[in-house]
């Protein structure tokens, strides 16, 4: 096992016993579950999951934590030895036959990029529980009209049901963040209540219209402005990014086609 933890992997492992407990009983890892861990490191999260699902997939780019984890817990773990973000979890979901429940502490260095990769598998998902930034996870949940509201809060929450769970501090981490951390749950809405037809769409306007978050949006949307119509719902040219609900882009977003 690997002594020193890689920074360039962000690699915090959690120490802490009782955090670790509180974590898993959030997830309620059941045998009928397909689960997946992003980033097992030294297996802290590990063994709770297994000890409920029996058995585990997990996504480990650290080739130096693999023989720790194979020795602890041999047929029970399937490894992929992969950058996350290359991983197909799509076919992983067609693998298990089922939707999978996502589970991870994840690398903070690209927190963000995992959950983007995510968003189009979203349909084969249960769900995710994920410890991240605590200031990542008040982005996702903020409502509009908040400071933290931007193109992560829009993506996200037009996809997915959220919940802000634990906090969790850095003295439950080694080596300690300089930050807190929390859990996050995710859960993908229903088709029915999806109300996305075109995604693209979605995230060229929330980027065009968050590129300068205090500009109104007759300048950041100029390109668009004479394809949307914005009085049908209910905005004027003068609002700025951050004023603008989750269900209004939607609507915007669907004006594009
Ligand atoms: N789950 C462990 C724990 O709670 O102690 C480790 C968490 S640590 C914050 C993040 C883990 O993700 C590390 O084991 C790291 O090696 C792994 N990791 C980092 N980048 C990765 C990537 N691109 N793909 C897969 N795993 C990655």
């Amino acid at each position: 096992m690997a002594d020193q933890a890689k920074k360039r992997f962000g690699q915090n492992f959690l120490h802490d016993k009782n955090m670790v407990a509180k974590i898993v009983a959030i997830v309620d890892p059941r045998p009928t579950d397909a689960m997946v861990e992003i980033g097992p490191g030294r297996g802290a999260m590990t063994a709770g999951l297994i000890e409920g699902t029996g058995h585990l997939t997990a996504i480990e780019i650290d080739r130096d934590l693999h023989q720790a984890l194979t020795d602890t817990f041999g047929e029970r773990l399937r490894l992929i030895a992969q950058d996350v973000l290359t991983v197909d979890f799509a076919s992983l979901a067609e693998q298990a036959g089922q939707p999978i429940r996502i589970v991870g502490n994840l690398p903070y260095n690209i927190s963000s990029p995992i959950l983007f990769h995510l968003l189009p598998v979203a349909d084969r998902v249960v769900d995710q529980t994920f410890m991240l930034q605590k200031e990542v996870v008040d982005r996702m949940v903020a409502p509009e009209g908040s400071k933290t509201y931007g193109r992560l809060s829009v993506m996200l929450q037009a996809r997915y049901d959220m919940e802000r769970r634990l906090i969790v501090p850095p003295g439950a981490f080694t080596p300690a963040p300089k930050v807190d951390s929390a859990i996050v749950s995710m859960w993908p809405k229903s088709a029915e209540r999806l109300q996305v037809r075109n995604w693209r769409a979605l995230s060229e306007l929330v980027t065009a219209a968050f590129a300068t978050r205090r500009k109104m949006i007759r300048n950041n949307l100029a390109a668009y402005l004479d394809r949307l119509d914005l009085a049908a719902v209910g905005l004027k040219e003068t609002a700025r990014a951050e004023e603008i609900a989750v269900e209004q882009y939607l609507a915007l977003a669907n004006q594009l086609g």
